[in-house]
């Protein structure tokens, strides 16, 4: 007796049903995870043109037995549901019964496989949906399934697809990311004879993001552990006789440090129970993450795992199984979004200067013992004077390097994603390999860290707005500005929690006039100027008086930060929460109220700058996203020198 089964029409009307067959590569992620669901360790996919003439899987999962072998072609046949109730807790990656059928009525397809139940495998062969030939015939366990020659027999769709290499791009990047989905399995990809990808069975999510995209990409990201977070049972949701049970939900995964600014979504990877899926919520969670880190529109690199119960997300939702839909939203969408911020807050990660290659020298004879010795006595080593200006000081002659920090484009985060925008060019990066992983290589902190902005000594500033320091790991230069402005951001948010916040009383109120649309505005978020230490009352038509405001802000820049504030909420904030709406205006405080730039600092000013940025959470980008300090390292220094 086979394990397939035809669904019963109940059931198969429950689900929602619509083309699988799209292209090439929802050929490869339908067969892909199939191979999955079949519990294989060793995936091999083979691809010629795109796709178009072949499309190979061959796995080591456990195969179909006999009988199952045909009726796997029947329309809703599966072995993976049975009646309605299945559908509320699906574990496995397909459920519908549909894939083989709708990729067996466009191509010419055959399949090959053996349960290792049995003795002698089945081959089926079938071309536009009519079986040729079925046989017995020896191989070994597990299935291989060739599809070529997809829409031969559907011109009007063979038209329509795209270029040989955009295809190929969506199929290494759906392999690439399942491959990223389990460590513990090889996955190898060939286009032709060409080795697109190949992993090896590893331990960690993290030897295999070294194994995929190696140790410079692995170096920019941010590791989030195992979090996990329960949700107390809530009786309102339960069946009658159901016994309460906490629910717990998982999340691991990477995201990049807010340099790493990236202007689409292509390279966020969320997977819920191991599904690679796009799911707005979850993107939202990550925008939220980084906001007042990054700036609007821009996004990181994600490669998040979601895990919990399976009653708790519903992956029925559409056609192509990509949507989801969770059961408590706003917890999810919550957790997902403070998991992310706090480790991003933990890491506290430094930009990095990168350095255009100078042509190589004469290596001088400087050892890097002595010159690490040199930074360490430094304290003993006379000051440079407050006014620093490196360019009336170096000679005209002086090989130039331009310094910027790691953001913008990024090519090594530039991969295709499924779903992405197909007429926008497809800039695929499949690496290779990377041998072994060097364990030794993330043992010590190869990223600067923020940390040492405690042991920094200010040497001057450039054009009265960047303070140039000296540290035991190299130079840094800090915007004094946007330095000052995180600063007070953290502490107008901190103050307003504790009920701290200075509030000054104006001589005279300031009368604003606003428009209808700032009106409404107003009417929504007064209660919360009020908690901000903005004292404001109506006054007449479309009119309000500020009697008093938060002491940071001088009376020239009050009119200014409260219609900055009305206008935040109007646009960009209005769907979002009452802590963002918080964070937005703090931000706003603390930009009008911060240093500017152009202002003359002396020293015990620019030391009480960085001792205070060193003690805020999130030293590394100012509220709105922009960097605060780069460091120049001293590794980097002597590579520059050509002393290493
Ligand atoms: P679904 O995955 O939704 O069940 P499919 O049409 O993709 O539907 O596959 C039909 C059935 O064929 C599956 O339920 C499974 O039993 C079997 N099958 C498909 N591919 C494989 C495979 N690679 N190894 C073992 N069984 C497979
Ligand atoms: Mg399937």
């Amino acid at each position: 007796m086979g394990r397939i089964r035809v669904l019963s029409d109940n059931v198969a009307n429950k689900i929602a049903a619509g083309e699988v067959v799209e292209r090439p590569a929802s050929v490869v992620k339908e067969l892909l995870e199939n191979s999955l669901d079949a519990g294989s360790t060793r995936i091999q996919v083979e691809i010629e043109t795109g796709g178009r003439r072949l499309i190979r899987i061959t796995d080591d999962g456990c195969g179909m037995l006999r009988d199952d072998a045909l009726l796997a072609f029947e329309r809703h046949a599966t072995s993976k549901l049975h009646d309605v109730k299945d559908l509320n807790s699906i574990a496995t990656l397909g459920f519908r019964g549909e894939a083989l059928p709708s990729i067996a009525s466009v191509s010419r397809l055959l399949l090959e496989t053996r349960s290792p139940d049995e003795t002698t495998g089945n081959r089926v062969e079938i071309a536009g949906g009519k079986i040729l030939h079925c046989d017995e015939m020896a191989a070994a366990p597990g299935t291989v399934i060739t599809v070529r020659d997809l829409f031969f027999n559907v011109p009007a769709r063979k038209k329509f697809l795209r270029s040989e290499q955009t295809e190929l791009a969506h199929i290494a990047s759906l392999v690439t990311h399942y491959s990223l989905a389990h460590p513990d399995k090889t996955f190898l990809l060939l286009n032709g004879a060409a080795e697109l990808l190949h992993v090896t069975p590893v331990q960690t999510l993290r030897e295999r993001v070294f194994q995929v995209f190696g140790s410079q990409v692995l170096d920019e990201l941010v590791d989030l552990g195992l979090r996990e977070k329960q949700m107390p049972p809530r009786p309102a949701d339960m069946d009658e006789g159901e016994v309460p049970e906490p629910r717990s939900f998982m999340l691991s995964g990477f995201v990049s440090r807010p340099q790493v600014q990236k202007n689409n979504r292509n390279s966020v990877f969320i997977f819920v129970n191991g599904r690679l899926i796009r799911d707005r919520l979850l993107l939202h969670a990550l925008s939220a993450a980084y906001y007042n880190l990054m700036p609007h529109a821009c996004y990181p690199f994600a490669l998040l795992f979601l895990d919990c119960d399976a009653e708790e997300v519903d992956v029925n939702v559409h056609p192509s199984k990509t949507e989801v839909r969770f059961r408590h939203q706003s917890f999810v969408h919550d957790f997902v979004r403070d998991s992310i911020r706090d480790q991003l807050m933990e890491s506290r990660p430094a930009p990095a200067f990168t350095i255009n290659p100078v042509p190589p020298r004469p290596t001088a004879d400087l050892q890097y013992s002595e010159f690490s010795q040199m930074i360490a006595d430094q304290s003993a080593a006379p000051s440079l004077p407050d006014e620093f200006e490196p360019s009336a000081a170096l000679p005209a002659t002086a090989p130039e390097f331009k310094l910027q920090p790691v953001r913008g484009p990024d090519p090594r985060f530039d991969f295709a994603g499924p779903g992405i925008d197909v007429n926008a060019a497809v800039r695929l990066r499949v690496p290779d390999t990377h041998g072994p992983f060097p364990t030794e290589a993330f043992a010590g902190g190869a990223t600067a860290s923020l940390e040492n902005l405690r042991d920094l000594r200010p040497l001057g500033q450039i054009h009265n707005s960047f303070i140039i320091a000296a540290g035991r790991d190299g130079l840094w230069i800090i915007d004094q500005h946007v330095a000052h402005e995180r600063i007070l951001f953290e502490k107008v948010l901190d103050q307003r929690a504790r009920g701290t916040l200075e509030v000054q009383r104006l001589l005279m109120p300031l009368v604003l006039q606003l428009t209808a649309e700032q009106q409404i505005e107003y009417a929504r978020i007064a209660g919360e100027l009020d908690g901000l230490g903005f004292e404001t009352e109506p006054f007449g038509q479309r009119t309000i008086a500020v009697k008093a405001s938060p002491a940071a802000i001088g009376p020239g820049d009050l009119e200014r930060v409260v219609f900055e504030i009305l206008e935040i909420t109007e646009t960009e904030l209005r769907k979002v929460s009452l802590d963002d709406l918080r964070r937005g205006m703090a931000a706003s405080i603390a930009c009008r109220a911060a240093i500017k730039i152009n202002t003359k600092l002396d020293n015990a000013k620019m030391e009480w700058l960085l001792r205070e940025l060193a003690a805020t959470n999130y030293p590394m980008a100012c509220p709105h996203g922009r960097p605060i300090a780069l460091q120049y390292s001293t590794r980097e220094i002597l590579k520059a020198f050509h002393r290493i």
